[in-house]
């Protein structure tokens, strides 16, 4: 079997899905489970009636929550006519009804928690899946409707859930496998999923991709397609350097580290149930499914460049903590390294001298806090306005004097932490947030001008 995602432009209205229908079409001889997200600025849109409940903004809550409504109304009306329309009518009215009740409730309760916001956030995938299978029911697919909740088991670790994965595999076999035995076509949502006693929860944003591999790592996909708006992975991203090249193929390591610093076409753990059962991802355009598209696998073919592509990732806070008494004593990073770990905040770049240490975390709310707990041992000066650019490449290993090629590119530009050898692959720096289109484009024109035709497109 394989599994195929369609992310939220692929499925953001009638003609979308359509092209959907035609590229699942293609390839019923091998078994597909489908898994899409929510209709193209659905979860942002629920995201904000959530909080604009939270905020007692009654009428602006429901007002979105109609517009949502209808927007859903209007596409599947498109796709399936009036008639077939009214057979799935009564299940998108119960889900949009007990929306609205959601939001009233929390409205009432003046309150929102951080499971009710998790249940608001998956209404998006629990409603396209619906319109989607009764879509492919109609153009001759046989396709069967499958609640993600029932099968995707998590933690309770709600807007970041962790599925678990022994129960979630025993659910998939028991409530998929035997749909693809029987020639169907399940169709799921993406990104959602529900604790062992059943209340929903969500992966993450950009989660679609993640729990489409959980489904290939679950039912031991040969395959695990990603089909989005662009042609696949490419040197950087395409919507900020319109150079920016096609990769044909790519190590799942080098694929990892750039989801991981901010390439969005992937979402970071996407990789992860891939590696453990060794099933090559591919990256496909929707919209021009003749592209071969990038090939994720274990191992890649050798390029002529030393990059296989640059990231970047915004919202980064930089945390410099300096403590002139810790002067030679031992055990310092070890607390500051606990305060993050007690805030459950994971850090990602590190730089020390005797007395200092500077960290990025990914900006969060509870930066402050961390501030505070920090300020108990040090100095500490924090600036969320950071960004974090990374160059991937297996070459890396292999070639001298990278640094001195990366920043001899853009020896203006003010640098402000540098990590290399790590992972071996990539090289990744510190900057202001104002300087990553400059500083990506001006990578991309040194590093991506000539490109080795083996792996680049
Ligand atoms: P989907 O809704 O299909 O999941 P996303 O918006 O999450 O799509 O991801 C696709 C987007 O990722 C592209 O439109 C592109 O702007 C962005 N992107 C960032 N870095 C890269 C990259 N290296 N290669 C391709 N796309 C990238
Ligand atoms: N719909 C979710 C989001 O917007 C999940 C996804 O699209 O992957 O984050
Ligand atoms: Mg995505």
């Amino acid at each position: 079997m394989i599994v195929m995602k369609f992310g939220g432009t692929s499925v953001q209205d009638a003609q979308a899905i359509n092209r959907v229908a035609a590229i699942v079409r293609e390839r019923l001889k091998e078994k597909p489970v489908v898994v899409v997200s929510a209709l193209a600025k659905i979860t942002d849109q629920l995201l904000t009636m959530a909080s604009a409940a939270g905020t007692g903004h009654r009428d602006q809550a429901l007002e979105l929550s109609r517009s949502a409504r209808e927007r859903h109304y209007n596409t599947a009306v498109d796709l399936l006519g009036t008639h077939a329309f009214e057979q799935i009518a009564p299940e998108l009215d119960a889900d949009f009804n007990s929306l609205d009740e959601l939001l009233r409730g929390v409205v009432a309760v003046g309150e929102l928690t951080a499971r009710t916001t998790d249940t608001i956030a998956g209404f998006g995938e629990r409603v396209s899946s619906k319109i989607a299978a009764a879509a492919f029911s109609q153009r001759g697919i046989q396709a069967a409707h499958v609640d993600s909740r029932r099968c995707i088991v998590t933690d309770d670790n709600f807007s970041k859930a962790v599925p678990q994965f022994d129960e979630t595999n025993a659910r998939l076999a028991d409530l998929v496998k035997p749909l693809l035995d029987g020639n169907r076509v399940p169709v799921m949502g993406g990104f959602i999923g529900a604790t062992r006693q059943g209340i929903p929860t969500t992966l993450g944003r950009g989660g679609s991709d993640f729990s489409a591999a959980i489904v290939g790592a679950g039912l031991n996909a040969t395959r695990i397609e990603i089909w989005t708006d662009v042609d696949g992975m490419m040197t950087t991203d395409p919507n900020l350097c319109p150079q920016a090249r096609r990769i044909k193929t790519i190590s799942f390591e080098e694929a990892a580290e750039l989801a991981y610093f901010g390439a969005k076409v992937l979402h970071p753990a996407t990789l992860l149930p891939a590696i453990q059962k060794n099933i090559p991802v591919l990256i496909l355009n929707s919209r021009n499914p003749a592209c071969e598209g990038t090939r994720i696998t274990a191992t890649a073919p050798k390029s002529k460049n030393i990059f296989k592509a640059i990231a970047a990732k915004r919202r980064i806070t930089v945390v410099d903590i300096v403590a002139t008494r810790m002067l030679m004593a031992h055990g310092f990073l070890k607390s500051i390294f606990e305060v993050f770990a007690n805030h459950r905040c994971p850090v990602d770049m590190v730089s020390t001298s005797e007395v200092s240490v500077s960290v990025t975390v990914d900006s969060n709310e509870s930066i402050a806090a961390i501030a505070a707990d920090l300020g108990k041992l040090a100095d500490v000066k924090y600036d969320g306005r950071k960004a974090i650019v990374c160059l991937v490449g297996e070459n890396i290993r292999n070639t001298p004097g990278i640094a001195a090629k990366v920043f001899g590119a853009i020896p203006d530009v003010n640098i402000q932490m540098i990590s290399q050898g790590a992972s071996e692959i990539n090289i990744s720096f510190v900057i202001d947030e104002s300087d990553v289109p400059q500083v990506i484009s001006r990578l991309h024109q040194a590093f991506f001008t000539d490109v080795d035709p083996a792996v680049f497109a």
